[in-house]
């Protein structure tokens, strides 16, 4: 285990123009907010690093008003034009990805190879969100009635909530934000209280391509608790649709006050992902792929593997393989770039762990390796694995910290039963060389999740398939293939341009 290395993060703050004290909410220029100061906690020293002054639900007020009215100019943008804007947003984001990357580190504990990954995500959303600013199609149909014509087309929708979770700070805006300026929409984001300064960093970023282009301000920001700013945005009419990422919980408590509303909800929630292991697969790739997305963020993504189901002729084989590898986790430090596994989020998420531990124990499962804090300063626990019991309640929820649960089964459906018999459905995967195993897993009677993948572990998705997941994760779908459709409005169209007044059905109406 390293520690904590004297990184001077001064250079980082000064580049991405974050101060010892900044404004939290920008609507086109930065507000003097007045809500209670916000310390960012590095979680690798549990020592701050700067504050933001909270907005008030005054300031809220402030945000979302400019926001509705930058919508209505923004609307009238031709869509490609919309995308030059979104092609300068990824210029500008190219330009500071190593300062970026490196606050992502910094503020949430990721290990700098993954934070730098993620400013890439947000590079490679806006490189596709310009594409679809030329792709926005609608379908025309063939009209029942003669000399007419029938098809839809999509319209801008409005303004836009995005709720943000901690563990992809600045990724999951640009999953939204992007695709959402291309359709035409404004946004107020509020970002994760656990991550501010990285949202007033990326949002400068964003002020200097909205200045350079003219748009009107449609990249706004709210930092706040949820009296002040949560709470509001969700049930503002004025937010047509809100897209929220993070826990279930949140997910019920927000999705049903946007229900009430009659609002539209994208909800990107918790996830409990599997792996299924056969017998035949190829165990080194099954080793490298469970590693990585069990303790990879330090268990700290949506997608993270945290159930694993070895069939029987390989399960002690892989069980100690995999004992080996969790104890060769490199600890320390997310900003030496010889670490793999850096601290969790903060003094809560290390609590969580250490009694879902205590559960699972009590449950009848038993730690293989693992399962102790570090005693060293900041957030920093030791990669866990578990073998558990069918049926132990703990394994059904989502614990977000690196506990892999270990499962053996004999015939592949009982493992898809076990597999799907959680509340989640977001990501899972099957390690097979069969292709009859691999099919039955993608078949209808297969996973249940909204992503499955064969040989591939569950975490790590590319931006061009839609991303979300099924059951308690929410049914949202984000970034690739067609998911552009929810920051859109449909309109069918039909135009009559002959002389005869024809209804559908048949209907007889003559005056
Ligand atoms: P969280 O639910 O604590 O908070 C997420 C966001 O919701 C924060 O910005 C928070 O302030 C806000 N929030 C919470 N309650 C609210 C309310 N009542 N009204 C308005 N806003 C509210 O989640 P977290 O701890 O930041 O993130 C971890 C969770 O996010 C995990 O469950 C993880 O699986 C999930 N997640 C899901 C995805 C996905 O795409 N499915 C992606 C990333 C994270």
């Amino acid at each position: 285990m390293t520690v904590a290395t004297a990184t001077d993060i001064r250079p980082i703050l000064a580049e991405l123009g974050i101060e010892a004290e900044n404004p939290g909410a920008f609507n086109g220029s930065w507000i003097e907010t007045g809500g209670e100061l916000l310390h960012s906690v590095d979680p690798n020293t549990g020592e701050p690093i700067a504050a933001v002054r909270q907005a008030t639900a005054e300031d809220y007020e402030k945000v979302i008003a400019a926001s509705v009215e930058a919508f209505d100019e923004w609307r009238t943008w031709p869509a490609p034009k919309r995308g030059e804007v979104v092609r300068l947003l990824a210029d500008e984001l190219r330009k500071h990805k190593d300062a970026l990357g490196k606050l992502v580190t910094l503020e949430m504990g990721k290990i700098v190879s993954e934070g730098l990954g993620e400013v890439q995500e947000m590079i490679d959303m806006a490189d596709l969100a310009v594409g679809m600013s030329r792709q926005l199609y609608g379908l025309s149909m063939h009209s029942e009635r003669p000399q007419h014509r029938m098809y839809e087309q999509w319209h801008p929708l409005g303004t836009v909530g995005i709720i943000t979770a901690f563990n992809f700070p600045v990724a999951v805006w640009a999953w939204n934000s992007t695709v959402a300026a291309v359709c035409g929409d404004s946004m107020v984001w509020k970002p994760s209280s656990q991550t501010p300064l990285t949202a007033v960093a990326v949002t400068k970023i964003a002020e200097r391509v909205l200045e350079a282009t003219g748009a009107p301000p449609v990249f706004n920001l709210a930092i706040g608790d949820r009296h002040a700013v949560g709470g509001p945005l969700v049930a503002d009419h004025r937010a047509p649709l809100i897209s929220a990422t993070g826990s279930t919980s949140m997910g019920r408590k927000i999705g049903t006050v946007v229900a009430e509303r009659l609002g539209r909800s994208l909800l990107e929630l918790g996830g409990n992902n599997g792996i299924i292991v056969t017998d035949d697969a190829d165990l080194d790739l099954v080793l490298r792929a469970a590693v990585f997305a069990s303790v990879g963020t330090a268990g700290q993504r949506c997608t993270t593997l945290r159930r694993l189901f070895l069939q029987k002729g390989i399960a002690a084989e892989m069980t100690e393989r995999l004992r080996q590898a969790f104890g060769s986790v490199r600890i320390g430090d997310p900003m030496d770039p010889g670490t793999l596994m850096g601290p969790l989020v903060n003094r809560k998420a290390v609590d969580d762990m250490m009694n879902a531990l205590e559960v699972a124990k009590c449950q009848g499962g038993e730690v293989l390796y693992g399962g102790n804090e570090l005693d060293r300063p900041g957030f920093f626990v030791e990669p866990t694995l578990v073998k558990a019991k069918v049926h132990m309640p703990i394994t059904c929820e989502e614990t977000f910290a690196p506990i892999l649960y270990l499962f053996e089964f004999d015939e592949l459906d009982e493992a898809i039963e076990m597999h799907n018999s959680v509340p989640q459905g977001l990501s899972s995967a099957i390690f097979t060389l069969n292709m009859r195993s691999a099919e039955r897993f993608l078949a209808t009677t297969g996973s249940d999740c909204g992503i499955a993948n064969v040989n591939i572990g569950t975490s790590g998705a590319e931006i061009g398939g839609a991303f979300g997941g099924e059951k308690e994760t929410g049914g949202g779908r984000e970034a690739g293939s067609d998911s552009w459709k929810l920051y859109m409005r449909r309109q069918t169209c039909t135009l009559n341009w002959g002389e005869e007044l024809p209804l559908a059905q048949g209907v007889e109406f003559d005056l």
